[in-house]
């Protein structure tokens, strides 16, 4: 049978965060934009539901901020943990220099939903749920589009550039045989979720002991919980059984006790293969790939779908003109590489040093004190301000319609906070190697 063929001018696989946000802009600034998603929906689970005050400003830019705060969300205005007895603040939100001065914690569908209707308010936004990209079109050396599978059968899109936004898995990329830099990652996360009392504590809590870390998100009437393991040792904690499982959490949050008989099952637990890679090249001629699919990140710091979403804001700032005027060049695609790779190796530098320094303390099944070097780092006056601002903000927040308007003290500003990062991630992690 003939494939039905279809012409758009930009052809966006994947409907995540990168994806949708991209689809919006270009279709917002007059863009020709074909969304693929190989689900039928945005429904899944334990996707990363933090929206980061700098999506939130971007939100405010594009006047959607008040509607889309009407959505259910919680507020996290602080990220703190225990480590041993000894708890902390490691970041505070309460002072970065946007309207929203919080996390948001919102399910990832809600987000994608919301940026879904507001997209098919342009006409020249198409939405293809259930399209599954499964190869790219060439004419010679050059990328001229895509095949989908549909429920309807195969559906070739031809477009002037595709972007991948496909994820970790990226059919994208690996079709246009890009190479990937993989960095070695010694975690894994098992997310499961655990009923919340009123009085449990409400920011986002990590908890360091018995040799294990779990991370407690706040959702309302439940925990998204999430217990870090060594790198491909879900297997072994599977042999050891559900009630070791429960016995460990019991032992890490003690106000946990009477709820971990809530996972009943294997099947309540979510595996995230933890994976920081990225592409040594994002591009070829008609193709652009962004988000996970350019550079799977870490959910450490949960800022992945921001740096997702600021990678499509990127792109359609330095694309959206010669998409329109159909004048597209490598050189221009190459600007958007240029542009997010520096922030993107930045916070995966972050993010392998956070690793290292945890994994070091999964060597101790005991229980730990928290060493001196530590309170020290976490005493280094305004570091939770500063870690606040790049976790928030990040390193390059990009900006709707162009270039951010900055002074040379906002740009001093932020040059001294990732300086005085990197210091305190360093110190903080310091005392494991001794
Ligand atoms: C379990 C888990 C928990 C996480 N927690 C957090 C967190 O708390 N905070 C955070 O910021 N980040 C978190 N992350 C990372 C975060 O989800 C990603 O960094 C972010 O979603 C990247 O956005 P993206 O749009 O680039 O890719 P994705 O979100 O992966 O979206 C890719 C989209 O493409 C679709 N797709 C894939 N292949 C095809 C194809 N061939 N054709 C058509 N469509 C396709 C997928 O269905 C998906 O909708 C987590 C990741 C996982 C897996």
């Amino acid at each position: 049978m003939t494939p039905q063929s279809i012409t758009t001018t930009c052809c966006v696989v994947g409907g995540g965060p990168a994806g949708m946000m991209l689809g919006y802009l270009l279709a917002r600034q007059g863009v020709r934009v074909t969304v693929l998603e190989k689900h039928q929906d945005f429904f899944r689970d334990f996707r990363g539901d933090t929206v980061h005050p700098s999506t939130l400003e971007l939100f405010h830019e594009l006047g959607l901020l008040q509607a889309f705060l009407k959505l259910p969300h919680q507020k996290v205005r602080s990220l703190g943990g225990v480590f041993g007895d000894y708890r902390f603040q490691a970041v505070s939100f309460r002072h970065v220099p946007t309207r929203c001065k919080f996390v948001a914690l919102m399910p990832q569908w809600d987000f994608l939903n919301f940026l879904g209707s507001e997209a098919r308010k342009f006409p020249n936004f198409d939405l293809r749920l259930g399209h599954e990209a499964t190869g790219l079109l060439r004419d010679a050396w050059r990328i001229t589009g895509v095949e989908a599978q549909t429920p309807e059968g195969t559906v070739q899109i031809q477009a002037d550039l595709v972007v991948g936004c496909d994820g970790r898995h990226s059919t994208v990329r690996r079709a246009a045989h890009m190479e990937v830099i993989e960095t070695g990652v010694p975690i894994d996360v098992l997310w499961f979720r655990i009923s919340r009392h009123a009085d449990d504590p409400d920011d986002l809590f990590g908890i360091v002991n018995y040799g294990r870390a779990l991370v407690l998100i706040n959702r309302g009437d439940y925990f998204q919980a999430g217990l870090i393991i060594g790198k491909d040792s879900f297997p072994q904690i599977k042999e050891t059984g559900l009630d070791a499982f429960r016995e460990t959490l019991a032992k890490l949050a003690p106000y946990l006790s009477g709820r971990v008989g809530e996972v009943e099952s294997w099947d309540q637990i979510k595996l995230l293969t933890v994976q920081i890679n990225r592409l040594r090249t994002w591009y070829r001629s008609g193709l652009l790939c962004i988000g996970d699919a350019a550079h799977a990140m870490s959910p450490a710091g949960g800022v992945g779908i921001n740096l997702a979403v600021q990678d499509a804001v990127a792109t359609a700032n330095l694309l959206a003109q010669p998409l329109r005027d159909r004048s597209l060049s490598v050189s221009q695609l190459r600007m958007v590489q240029q542009r997010r790779e520096f922030p993107t190796r930045f916070t995966q530098f972050l993010q392998l040093k956070a690793h290292q320094g945890l994994v070091r303390t999964f060597s101790n099944p005991g229980p730990i004190a928290a060493p001196r070097q530590l309170k020290i780092a976490l005493g280094i006056p305004g570091l939770p301000q500063v870690l606040g601002r790049v976790v928030g903000i990040g390193i390059r927040p990009e900006h709707v319609g162009g270039a951010p308007k900055r002074s040379a003290s906002a740009m001093a500003l932020g040059v001294g906070a990732a300086a005085l990062t990197v210091v305190g991630v360093f110190a903080l992690f310091s005392f494991s190697r001794r």
